[in-house]
């Protein structure tokens, strides 16, 4: 089989360009969806005072120095 010199030049350039094409469309989609806010709840124990704050949706929250469990604030 006897290639031609054209397309020993044209079929890798045409796969590298729908490579580059193909990562183009792949970044510029991941790009367009933005990650969702990492929204966290702020507690303030009952018996110790201390303030913090916790990432996981849960109502009830336990105190990181004392140990009790609190409500949330606000979100
Ligand atoms: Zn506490």
């Amino acid at each position: 089989m006897i290639v031609s010199p054209t397309i020993f030049f044209f079929v890798p350039l045409f796969f590298a360009l729908v490579a580059i094409f193909a990562s183009w469309l792949y970044y510029s989609f991941r790009m367009r969806v933005p990650l969702p806010p990492r929204r966290s709840r702020i507690y303030r124990c009952a018996s110790c005072g201390h303030v913090y704050a916790d990432h996981r949706d849960r109502p009830l929250c336990r105190c990181l120095k004392c140990g009790a469990m609190n409500e949330a604030l606000r979100r």
